[in-house]
């Protein structure tokens, strides 16, 4: 599995950081958490109060900022980023500055600079479109607005925030409108993607359903 990737793509709130931590674990192999990078960039532009119109700066602190993605998160210039990059705010920011091309482009290069060289569950928006065209198993993951949202809320209650259930499917709707219609690399199905819809599913029946799905694939790859 040294060097077996498995892209996971689908719409805010399907599940795929968890699912995809999971089955990196599992595999043993690394999970890259590609939104916690758009999220980081997103904290820091409001934090250096750069303002979204501009693109070029964004791109350049995008360029000059350094990940290192772990099980437990991720770390920006050395610094873990937790609960800060998961507010509403950041969320909206990070589907904005997602959305310009020279960003993008910074931050493609990187995802893939990690997926060279080590096997690599890769969850985001344009994983198995762009970053990793090539990646040996292709998973678009989804479920109705209404569990996203339930889901949302749950974990969003768990950790003590409380929020507005109608608000929250207007953000995540918000969101998916934005991902879905953007002119770069907007959230698709690539071709060779399965679609597995998570509505009526266990965390636990999705992990095993892609690691089925992963078994089907080693062989044909190894
Ligand atoms: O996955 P997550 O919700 O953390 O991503 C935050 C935002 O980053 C998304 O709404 C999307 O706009 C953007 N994103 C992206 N491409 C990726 C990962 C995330 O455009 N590969």
């Amino acid at each position: 599995m040294s060097r077996f990737s498995v892209a996971i793509d689908g719409p805010a709130g399907a599940g795929k950081s968890t699912v995809a931590r999971l089955v990196a674990k599992r595999l043993g192999i690394t999970y890259v958490d590609t939104g916690a990078m758009y999220r980081a960039i997103a904290w820091r532009a409001l934090q250096e109060k750069i303002d979204l119109s501009q693109e070029e700066q964004i791109a350049a602190l995008a360029k000059s900022t350094q990940f290192t993605l772990e099980d437990e998160g991720i770390r920006v210039n050395g610094v873990w980023l937790k609960e800060e990059i998961r507010t509403s705010e950041v969320s909206q920011l990070a589907s904005m500055i997602a959305s310009m091309a020279a960003v993008r482009k910074v931050l493609v290069q990187k995802q893939q600079e990690i997926a060279a060289n080590q096997g690599v569950v890769m969850d985001g928006r344009d994983i198995g479109t762009q970053v990793l065209p090539n990646a040996n198993l292709k998973v678009f993951l989804t479920a109705s607005i209404e569990e996203r949202a339930r889901r949302r809320y749950l974990e969003m209650n768990a950790k003590g925030i409380r929020v507005d259930r109608e608000k929250l499917i207007e953000e995540i709707r918000q969101r998916d409108e934005r991902d879905q219609n953007r002119q770069h690399a907007p959230l698709r199905q690539a071709p060779d993607a399965i679609l597995v819809d998570t509505t009526h599913l266990t965390l636990n029946e999705v992990v095993e359903k892609i690691l089925e799905l992963c078994r089907t694939k080693v062989g044909k790859t190894e």
